[in-house]
């Protein structure tokens, strides 16, 4: 696929996402929560994340698509949004994503916060919201003046069924944490207490 120019203004990208019909963003959120699913077979947090870019035709196509793999890749850095956002540049050609949005199944953490200022994407949609870490709840990185880019936010994106299949994946990891099975280190006790649903 070509690159394209990255000049567009994230505004009006932001703007054409938030436009569109909820079958359209619930579209990308499935894909995201399969990513998911993908991570809770695989003994990872179960976050999965799509980055979406609008082409010049009108049209989106899926320019990453990840989910979390600390555990396998030995990396802490290893969230689903990074490892998306990172295919998302790759497929371009450029760092700029500002004509992409990004879907992942539980608002960012700082970390994935920051990766979606620098690369001033549009748009983050998420579906469950996180009151304790969450980048734009908890951290107001989205709109905060002292960053130079700020993603429009669309929380609570997605259909309800997939929140309760979130919630299944954590509560089924705490129970597994809990037991003392397969103990995942530094991460028991962490991701499933900090999950909040559908708030912005
Ligand atoms: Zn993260």
């Amino acid at each position: 696929m070509t690159a394209g120019p990255a000049n567009v203004p994230p505004a009006e990208t932001a703007a054409w996402f938030l436009a569109q019909e909820p079958a359209f963003h619930e579209k990308w959120m499935a894909m995201a929560l399969a990513e998911a699913r993908a991570a809770a077979e695989e003994g990872e947090v179960p976050m999965g994340c799509v980055v979406v870019r609008r082409t010049p035709d009108g049209a989106a196509r899926p320019v990453g698509r990840a989910h979390n793999s600390v555990e396998a890749l030995k990396d802490p850095t290893a969230h689903a949004e990074m490892l998306a956002i990172t295919q998302a540049a790759a497929a371009t050609g450029d760092w700029r994503l500002t004509d992409c949005a990004l879907y992942v199944t539980k608002e960012p953490c700082p970390m994935c916060g920051g990766a979606v200022v620098l690369g001033r994407l549009a748009l983050a949609a998420w579906a469950a919201s996180d009151p304790k870490r969450g980048a734009h709840t908890v951290f107001g990185m989205f709109s905060h003046p002292g960053l130079n880019h700020r993603p429009a936010v669309l929380p609570g994106c997605g259909p309800a069924a997939a929140l309760e299949e979130l919630r299944g994946f954590f509560r089924a990891r705490r129970r597994r944490d809990a037991a003392g099975r397969e103990a995942l280190p530094g991460s028991a006790g962490t991701e499933d207490e900090a999950f909040g649903f559908g708030k912005a």
